[in-house]
């Protein structure tokens, strides 16, 4: 059979943590948390499970759940959106992002995004038989020239996508990113966003994350999408959801249905219970900055030289004072001679353009970011 994907394998993130559990490495390559979820969620979980809501949960989400995320994107992104039309959950992220794309590229539609990105995006804009225009972002600022944006916008642009806090840079989009965007939204009226703010709740340094929800001229174009695997340290549960006006949504929903119809019924039980304590999600910064900020310092002599970050999960580092090989071949040679699994960038970047960086995941328990910077500080 002809493939539809000649040009993919199987992603970097499996590659690694394969590799990782074969040589017996520490592995900050993959990123999902290696501390157990909150046992409040987890009993929440056992218990809904146990009161049998486990048949077909509604199509676009357990209301209960729809209801109270709308009350904490009122909370947070000032924006009134409602659970009945502009919210559906999903199975993680991944989906989302998929059927969005789904419902919104049309074969022949360009897709204006930013390299290096998260690997979910690209290959849903083939499958969909839409065509993508990339913007390069550079090390170390990774900054976005928006005036180059620009320039790749024709008639047939559709879609800008977007991610922030950023997956690998540990970017975030600024006011004036924001500033840019709604300029180019109001020049070019057949653009629309697609948004991934899985990171929402890591940002540090008292920098806050700026949704596209905040902004009305961005939300009434906007599909943003967000994921409790990433947030509550359950990545295996594939959990998500999207938030988009009600004209979009119902063109997602028509797609969604016959993509997954519905998602797991407990896990939504239970979530909405949790969700009602927003300490949940808002000690969340203090949280992950403590680990990026434990991780740093523990680290601050190594030949690795740490990239900033401003919020996501990761951390980027800079290698060449240690090696000039390719990412590839050195992040390899770090699981096989020296124990320990980080992430090549450069397959994450527009012609796997080389930075000689490499990403850290450091959603990991004090131990293993310990056990990881003895190594780190020997290379
Ligand atoms: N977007 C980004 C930027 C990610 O890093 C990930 C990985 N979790 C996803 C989307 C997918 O999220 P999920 O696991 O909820 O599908
Ligand atoms: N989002 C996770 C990462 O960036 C991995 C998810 C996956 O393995 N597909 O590492």
């Amino acid at each position: 059979m002809k493939s539809k994907l000649p040009h993919v394998g199987t992603t970097i993130f499996t590659r690694m943590s394969a590799l990782a559990h074969q040589h017996d490495a520490i592995n900050l390559s993959q990123g999902f948390p290696n501390f157990p979820a909150d046992k409040k969620l987890t009993a929440l979980a056992a218990q809904a499970l146990r009161d049998d809501h486990n048949q077909y949960a509604p199509l676009g989400g357990k209301f209960s759940l729809r209801k109270i995320l709308s009350e904490k994107v009122a909370r947070l992104y000032d924006r009134n959106i409602d659970p009945e039309t502009d919210i559906t959950l999903t199975a993680g992220a991944t989906q989302a992002v998929f059927t969005a794309v789904a419902t919104m590229v049309h074969p022949g539609d360009e897709v204006i995004m930013f390299k290096p990105a998260y690997d979910c995006y690209e290959p849903a804009i083939d499958l969909n038989r839409g065509i993508t225009r990339v913007f390069q972002m550079k090390p170390p600022q990774y900054a976005i020239d928006w005036n180059a944006v620009e320039d790749l916008i024709s008639e047939k642009t559709k879609l800008i996508v977007l991610n922030s806090p950023h997956n690998p840079t540990g970017k975030l989009l600024h006011q004036a990113d924001i500033d840019a965007l709604i300029q180019l939204v109001d020049k070019y009226p057949q653009l629309y966003i697609l948004s991934d703010e899985v990171y929402e709740h890591m940002t540090f340094d008292e920098r806050p994350h700026l949704s596209v929800l905040q902004f009305p001229k961005l939300a009434a174009r906007s599909m943003a999408c967000f994921s409790f695997g990433k947030t509550f340290h359950v990545t295996g549960w594939k959990l998500g959801y999207i938030i988009a006006p009600e004209a979009l949504m119902n063109e997602f929903r028509k797609v969604h249905q016959y993509n997954v119809f519905c998602v797991n019924h407990p896990f939504q039980v239970a979530l909405a219970e949790y969700l009602k304590d927003a300490d949940n999600y808002l000690n969340l910064p203090a949280f992950y900055q403590k680990k990026r900020d434990h991780f740093l310092s523990i680290t601050s002599r190594s030949r690795l030289k740490m990239l900033p970050s401003e919020g996501s999960y990761f951390q980027l580092a800079d290698y060449s004072e240690i090696s000039n090989e390719k990412d590839d071949a050195f992040t390899l040679r770090l699981i096989r001679e020296k124990g320990l699994a980080l992430i090549p960038v450069s397959g994450f970047n527009q012609n796997a353009e080389q930075h000689h960086n490499v990403r850290i995941c450091f959603a990991k328990t004090d131990e293993t970011l310990e056990a990881a910077a003895e190594i780190i500080n020997r290379l």
